[in-house]
């Protein structure tokens, strides 16, 4: 996948262990589904990195040929890129293949992977890890849309264009795992408890998550290999109750 976009794998690796930068987005998600259920081309990498890097992460890709094409912060988005812990964004292309650089506003460049459109792509990899966040959700082609989008206005048509390919490729998306399991007569979740319940507290190495050391670092736990890129991180997606119209406010932060 990488070779798609760099002719030394092993340099980007290198880049992404010394600078904390991990690749996230659609092109991660393919990882996790079977082939013939994608329908997007691999032509656009998104790599998420920490505040303070993105000049340096911008000389790297110049020199692997890429041009900076825009960076984007616009006025009547710097409110929304701040909730969502974005900083900024570089965009860089080389031939047909374009690479989005999304700089965090913190040292920890996984905080807006969690504030992400829906469940369907909270993963990334780094140089040793592969992580998915809602792993038996995603893989059954199901998603729990983030109702941090959602609290302060109505769902724009930017965002619907953004669930499109999914919703394409099978994907069914929802508030809470009550949609489905209604519908399907299994059992309704145990509310607050069940690590697919957007109301219960998740950790990033808790066991609800998938992690997949495939690094050559020999013998890491997963506290270690948490410790790669930084401490792990704790939310909630929140929003109405499973079982009433109550809201429970989202929460996102990273344990010290
Ligand atoms: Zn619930």
């Amino acid at each position: 996948m990488l070779q798609e976009f760099f002719e030394n794998i092993a340099d980007f690796k290198i880049l992404m262990k010394t600078h904390q930068v991990v690749v996230s987005g659609s092109l991660v998600l393919q990882l996790l589904l079977p082939r013939d259920r994608i329908s997007w081309p691999v032509t656009d990498m998104d790599i998420y990195v920490p505040c303070g890097t993105g000049q340096h992460i911008a000389n790297y890709l110049n020199i692997k040929g890429y041009s900076n094409i825009t960076e984007t912060l616009p006025p009547h988005t710097r409110y929304q890129f701040s909730q969502s812990h974005i900083h900024n964004v570089m965009t860089f292309t080389r031939l047909q293949r374009t690479i989005d650089v999304i700089v965090s506003i913190s040292s920890n460049p996984l905080l807006p992977i969690f504030c992400f459109h829906s469940t369907t792509v909270m993963n990334y990899f780094n140089a040793d890890i592969f992580f998915s966040a809602y792993p038996s959700l995603t893989t059954n082609f199901k998603a729990l849309i983030n109702p941090f989008r959602f609290e302060s206005s109505k769902p724009t048509s930017v965002f619907k264009r953004c669930l499109d390919k999914y919703v394409a490729c099978g994907f069914l998306f929802a508030f809470n795992p009550n949609a489905w399991d209604v519908a399907s007569n299994k059992t309704v979740h145990e509310c607050q408890e069940d690590y697919n319940c957007p109301h219960r507290m998740r950790t990033s190495v808790d066991n609800g998550c998938f992690r997949f050391n495939f690094g050559d670092s020999n013998g890491l736990h997963s506290d270690d290999m948490a410790d790669d890129i930084g401490p792990p991180v704790t939310w909630m997606l929140g929003g109405h109750m499973c079982n009433s119209e109550n809201m429970s406010h989202s929460f996102l932060s990273t344990l010290s």
